[in-house]
């Protein structure tokens, strides 16, 4: 799929180098005809003042070694009274190269004796000012059609070698500009891949406890409770875990993810370290809170506090009966740095560019059976981005982790 396109943006680069470079070309060229027949324009008129007064300008004239002309005087019936001296063709094809001159409407055109580009003559006709008859005056064409046939030979040439060149840039270009396409793709692949495994799992339980139920029709509820409780538990893992994704595809497509307000941090976290305080005294962990009044952030409060929640949720679970989680407020000078640390089992160091990942969990059954499809972290990472905050981790295995958010003040 990818070669095809990038052949494609190639084709497209290529034909639109080509449109500019035609088009310039063609400009090039019709300017410079249009500038050579001027030129032969001017010297005919140049030549038919001249003509028969011997003296004249001709000194300029001969200069140019681009203009090949001569000139006939003729009489009121067309008969050649005078020529100039230098006759590039024989007296009977003058005759007729100035009988079609005359013959002509035109004070000015292209004549010829023959159908070879070498017979065809440019020609401007005057009425003299003293007498009667007509002054013509003839000029080849020839070095002008050679210029600019050359230039055609050359712009063909070097336009053929571009089109080569621009082939190859244009490729090796398309080749980068496919390069963070292709990630996206693949890491939009890999996502949808890791959340139908996700959701196949809860399904497959619920599935199989079903049947069980099902399996006893002559039970009562009661006795079935703990299948039924299997179901709960799962069913909302999966509504869980659908939200996340919901929120993670919203990320993605660069949706709007938080409406900014401002609005006092201690009340709002204070709300999330209640919602967990009955957790930590069941799994008999020390929840601490050091708070920082007075800080009043810029930012979406239902994000930050969902932010929090999955920092002391995490410290929770990763921390052993006995230990501590601690979450800390600091004000920098403006914005807040939230701190959430605690003495569990801690983070290797080769696993922290990784925590942040869409279901990156170290220990995945351990994770699973806590709960953990391994999207809090890149959630919580989603959530910092929209506040144009930064998140990182220090933390060792065995030696607890901190987590330190860092939240600007309003811009
Ligand atoms: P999960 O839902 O599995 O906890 P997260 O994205 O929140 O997913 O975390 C990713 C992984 O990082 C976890 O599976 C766990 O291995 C590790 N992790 C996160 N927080 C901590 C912590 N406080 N202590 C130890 N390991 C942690």
């Amino acid at each position: 799929m990818f070669r095809n396109l990038k052949l494609k943006l190639t084709l497209i680069y290529v034909m639109v180098v080509v449109i500019i470079t035609l088009f310039f070309m063609a400009g090039i060229h019709m300017m410079m005809i249009r500038s050579m027949k001027a030129q032969s324009d001017e010297i005919m008129r140049l030549v038919a003042r001249n003509a028969g007064l011997n003296a004249g300008n001709r000194g300029a004239l001969q200069d140019s070694r681009w203009f090949d002309y001569f000139y006939v005087i003729t009489g009121p019936s067309g008969n050649i009274i005078e020529t100039s001296p230098n006759l590039p063709v024989s007296r009977n094809r003058l005759e007729t190269l100035v009988g079609k001159a005359l013959e002509s409407g035109a004070d000015k055109g292209r004549v010829k004796t023959s159908r070879r580009a070498e017979d065809i003559y440019m020609f401007l006709k005057t009425v003299p000012e003293q007498g009667s008859g007509h002054i013509v005056v003839f000029l080849d064409p020839e070095p002008q059609n050679f210029v600019s046939g050359r230039l055609v030979r050359a712009f063909t040439v070097t336009g053929l070698a571009g089109i080569v060149l621009t082939f190859f840039a244009s490729y090796f270009m398309a080749g980068r500009a496919l390069v963070p396409i292709k990630k996206s793709w693949e890491r939009q692949k890999k996502f949808v891949a890791d959340a139908s495994h996700e959701l196949r799992t809860p399904l497959a339980v619920i599935q199989t406890n079903l049947d069980i139920v099902r399996g006893s029709p002559e039970e009562t509820v009661a006795s079935q409770m703990q299948w039924l409780e299997n179901i709960d538990t799962e069913s909302r893992l999966m509504a869980k875990l659908v939200d996340d994704l919901l929120f993670l595809a919203r990320a993605d497509s660069q949706q709007e993810l938080v409406s900014m307000d401002h609005f006092p941090l201690a009340p709002a976290l204070d709300e999330v370290v209640k919602a967990f305080e009955p957790l930590a005294e069941r799994r008999g962990i020390k929840l601490n809170y050091k708070k920082a009044p007075d800080i009043s952030l810029y930012a979406d409060r239902t994000r930050i506090k969902q932010l929090v929640s999955i920092l002391l949720d995490n410290g929770l679970k990763y921390t052993p009966g006995g230990g501590e989680v601690t979450l800390e407020v600091k004000n920098p000078g403006h914005g807040a740095e939230i701190i959430v640390s605690d003495t569990g089992e801690g983070i290797a160091g080769e696993h922290h560019g990784k925590i942040f990942e869409r279901f990156y969990r170290i220990d995945k059954a351990r994770s699973r059976e806590d709960g953990g499809a391994g999207l809090g972290l890149a959630i919580a990472g989603s959530i910092v981005k929209a506040h144009h905050g930064t998140i990182r981790v220090r933390s060792a295995a065995g030696e607890g982790s901190t987590f330190i958010v860092s939240l600007p003040g309003k811009n």
